[in-house]
């Protein structure tokens, strides 16, 4: 496997570009697909208290042998669970289902601008910072709005936010915001989960670059210097989905997929949550 990149984050630590997102695995299935994803090459993982499958993921790395340090992994805290100790013992309860000591980066899921309780949360999340259970601290579904209050009211800036994205929903307007404040973006939902594959624009410029149409899109994502973590629970397609790291488009390319943009979400608007 060709190294995958490290991007740097705002606290000095770094995540690797590309990984395995476990959304919509089934617990029972979990293990199995995550000890793949590994033994493939994977090495950074992207779960969460919602997805219901943590244990599946910590028995995976049990049982990957890998040292704790070559692994990112990401739990984000449930939307029930907003709250500064709440925050705390939800990523207590995921390191125990884990079986890991800390996680690497540790996300709020969804604002939830209408319980209006993110800017508490995320002072909890600061303190879990400085004790170390989880190593970086970031948001996930931030808007503009959002991430403008935790500027003005706590002292720590998020250190990535992971909002959907993808040709459809290139989200320039936020990727600019977050370059600005040192955000990284991470795109999830990067394939449309999966809905973007038969695109004729893609699906042409897969033909071209005798590639797949999902090595085009992530290889997009990876020029724009986008975090992502593809989903399958197939081997073959986890493996074309790391093996895109070799792969440069052109910039007429870029242009043709920036026509695609079209508002189209895959997802709820973060403010409906
Ligand atoms: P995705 O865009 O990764 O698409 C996954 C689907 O695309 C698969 O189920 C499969 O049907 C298809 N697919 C994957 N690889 C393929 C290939 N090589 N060829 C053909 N089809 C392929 O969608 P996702 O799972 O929603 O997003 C990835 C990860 O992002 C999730 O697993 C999760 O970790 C994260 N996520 C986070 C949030 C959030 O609110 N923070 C929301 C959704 C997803």
């Amino acid at each position: 496997v060709t190294e995958v990149p490290a991007v740097r984050l705002n606290d000095g630590r770094s995540v690797p570009q590309l990984g395995f997102g476990v959304y919509q695995i089934e617990p029972d299935d979990t293990e199995r697909a995550v000890s793949r994803a590994l033994e493939i090459g994977y090495r950074h993982i992207d779960a969460a208290q919602l997805y219901g499958n943590e244990e599946g993921v910590g028995r995976a790395i049990a049982a990957s042998g890998l040292a704790r340090d070559e692994l990112f992994v990401t739990t984000k805290l449930d939307i029930e669970r907003h709250g500064r100790d709440s925050a705390r013992e939800a990523l207590d309860e995921s390191l125990e289902r884990l079986g890991l000591e800390y996680v690497d980066l540790y996300l709020i899921h969804w604002p939830r601008p209408a319980e209006d309780r993110y800017v508490e949360t995320w002072t909890g999340f600061e303190q879990i910072a400085a004790t170390g259970r989880a190593r970086s601290i970031g948001v996930s579904n931030f808007l503009v709005a959002h991430l403008e209050r935790l500027a003005a009211e706590t002292a720590t800036v998020p250190a990535v936010n992971q909002v959907e994205l993808h040709p459809w929903l290139p989200q320039q307007e936020l990727r600019a915001y977050h370059r600005d404040r040192g955000i990284v973006t991470q795109a999830y939902s990067p394939l449309a989960q999966g809905e973007l594959l038969a695109h004729p624009v893609i699906a042409g410029l897969a033909a071209r670059h005798g590639r797949s149409p999902a090595q085009i899109v992530l290889a997009w994502h990876l020029g724009l210097g986008n975090v992502v973590f593809p989903k399958s629970v197939r081997p073959e397609r986890m493996r074309e989905n790391l093996d895109v790291l070799d792969i440069t488009l052109a910039d007429a390319d870029v242009t043709a997929l920036a026509r695609l943009e079209s508002g189209r979400r895959t997802g709820p608007h973060p403010d409906e949550v």
